[in-house]
């Protein structure tokens, strides 16, 4: 097995399975066993004759040899009486004190097992709106958001991961203002991130200075007006100084929405890859790029796409069974997930692949071959998602999808791109589709001692060229990138960009060209240095809209009191 040291440490901490004293009582072998064995069992939902015995053996050498690895709560729960595999929950949220409190009580079951909620509040009424039962005032959606905060913090998901969520609230929800600024403290609702459900008219009328009007959700009658660019300026004031408030494209959700006549995508899970229907959910999995690269004879590495072909293939199948083997925390869940069977399949270590074929990050043949990359991907997984349908049948929905006129599919959408915070420690890999963010770093062990870490690209290229040494990389870690260490020979400062050295806009485009060949969306942060303008942001922001994009995070260093490695999503 591939797995490494750091690996395994996240893996005894979280995910092996403990006796009631806390003693780890499975191996990692038998953790992958267990994962594998559980997948291949739906099968025989299918084909009776089926040998799960060899899909189990393929599902397991899938993950060991860590091409593949599906999201943490199936390799949690997989096998075992929890059983609930889906990281990602979108829930509605009802303008009235049952619907809310039923909301709240549905996330803490959702939390319990390790899985991240998304909720809209935009059909809860205004603050200051009466309530007829009592004659008394309503307080509004952020009121309600702190309670939702507090229960995730009481529910710390049995001890592996505290509860992540995501808040919505339409730009033209009465409250907006009050939304936009409730993270201005960063102490407070901390377990939610919160993004600000954009629309195009908002955005024609922001870019032309115009008003825009408010409307009372329950009425849905004009209630007032706002200046969109000023609007829109708080919202990058905002993300200026701790990241907070996001922003997503709700039109553009709605226009990937396979089954419009289910009603409105107004959601994504906590990290913004995954936009849901209520009471959807789904499960994603993550290839491992690094090891579809083929070594040349004269030392340089090309994609193996017959391999990258058979990894997809092999992916797509295990994730639509993870659908059936499920247990799902809600009735309803269990119902609307099967009615559509959305999965989805991303990418790690896409920056590790790119320093490995020379190609740096900020460049537009990066660019190009995010699109090369991930069209395949999405493209093959297609191809076997109408396998399966074949032999099992389309989604059920498939009839009234916008796929309707062409063959049919086992699952409404296959790709979606991941922050995989987890996967890529358990697959030693850059994670999901940024860049690396240090090349060098010092970790802190526990007995206290300290140890440098490098990323194994660097230590490779370095150690061949005879150019290694501790002294070097504490060189690297002070400066905290490659760029301005006279040591460092040009070629290699050209590839070995880290997120600090590429500009935001580069950020920006890689993400559109991964989003342009993405069925749901791309988890991705764009990175800006200390001393960014307000302007910056903005110009990202715009730019993020103009190339298509669903949504952006920006996240501009130091700007939040503790800050963690991977500040782009919660852990
Ligand atoms: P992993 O690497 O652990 O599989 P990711 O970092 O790729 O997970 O996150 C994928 C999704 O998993 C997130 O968008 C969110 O929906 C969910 N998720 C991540 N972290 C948490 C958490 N602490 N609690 C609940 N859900 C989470």
């Amino acid at each position: 097995m591939k797995i490494g040291k750091n690996a395994i440490t996240v893996l005894e901490r979280r995910y092996l399975i403990k006796d009631e004293n806390g003693e780890v009582v499975e191996t990692v072998d038998e953790l992958f066993d267990r994962v594998a064995g559980a997948i291949a069992g739906a099968d025989s939902l299918y084909n009776t004759d089926a040998d799960r015995q060899a899909l189990a053996e393929e599902f397991r050498e899938l993950m060991t040899s860590l091409e593949f690895l599906p999201n943490s709560p199936t390799l949690m729960n997989a096998g075992r009486p929890l059983g609930q595999l889906s990281a990602c929950f979108v829930l509605p949220v009802e303008d009235s004190m049952e619907a809310i409190f039923e909301a709240i009580k549905q996330a803490a079951l959702i939390h319990k097992s390790g899985g991240g909620t998304g909720f809209s509040f935009s059909r809860l009424r205004a603050s200051g709106s009466t309530v007829k039962t009592t004659g008394g005032v309503a307080s509004g959606p952020v009121s309600f958001m702190r309670v939702f905060n507090m229960a995730t913090e009481a529910v710390k998901q049995g001890g592996t991961r505290r509860g992540a969520n995501m808040g919505i609230l339409r730009v033209d929800h009465p409250d907006i203002l009050a939304f936009i600024d409730c993270k201005k403290n960063n102490a407070d609702i901390t377990n939610f991130n919160i993004s600000v459900g954009i629309t195009e008219e908002f955005m024609e009328a922001a870019i032309a200075g115009r008003d825009y009007a408010l409307y009372d959700p329950r009425t849905r009658q004009e209630v007032g007006r706002l200046n969109a660019k000023e609007v829109f300026d708080r919202i990058v004031d905002g993300a200026w100084r701790n990241g907070e408030p996001g922003i997503i494209f709700l039109d553009r959700l709605n226009r990937d929405n396979v089954v419009p006549g289910q009603g409105q995508i107004e959601s994504t899970n906590p990290c913004g890859e995954q936009p849901l229907l209520p009471y959807e959910s789904c499960n994603l999995g993550s290839i491992n790029l690094v090891t579809v690269l083929r070594r040349m004879d004269d030392g340089s590495f090309v994609i193996d796409y017959d391999k990258l072909g058979r990894i997809v293939k092999l992916a797509v199948h295990f994730l639509d069974n993870v659908i059936d083997v499920n247990k799902y925390p809600l009735e309803i869940i269990d119902k609307t997930t099967k009615a559509t069977r959305k999965i989805g399949l991303g990418v790690m270590g896409w920056a590790d692949m790119l320093l490995r074929m020379g190609i740096p990050y900020n460049s537009e043949a990066a660019v190009e071959l995010a699109g090369r990359v991930m069209g395949f991907i999405t493209e093959t997984g297609r191809q076997e998602s109408r396998e399966l349908a074949r032999a099992r049948g389309s989604f059920p929905l498939f009839a009234e999808s916008i796929y309707a006129d062409g063959e049919p599919l086992r699952n409404a959408t296959v790709t979606t791109i991941a922050p995989t915070g987890t996967l890529s420690i358990l697959a030693g890999c850059s994670s999901g589709v940024e860049p690396v963010f240090a090349f060098a770093y010092i970790r802190n062990v526990m007995d206290g001692t300290e140890m440098i870490e490098v990323n194994p690209v660097l230590k490779e290229v370095l150690t061949e060229r005879g150019l290694y040494s501790d002294e070097l990389m504490k060189k690297v870690i002070e400066a905290g990138s490659l760029q301005h260490i006279d040591e460092i020979p040009d070629d290699i400062k050209r590839v070995f960009v880290c997120s600090h050295d590429i500009s935001p806009l580069y950020h920006v485009k890689m993400q559109a060209a991964f989003q342009q060949h993405t069925d749901n969306a791309v988890s991705k942060t764009v990175n800006f240095t200390h001393d960014a303008t307000r302007e910056d942001v903005a110009e990202v922001y715009l730019q993020a809209y103009r190339l298509g994009c669903k949504g952006v995070t920006i996240y501009r260093d130091g700007s939040r009191d503790s800050q963690v490695l991977n500040i782009g999503h919660v852990k």
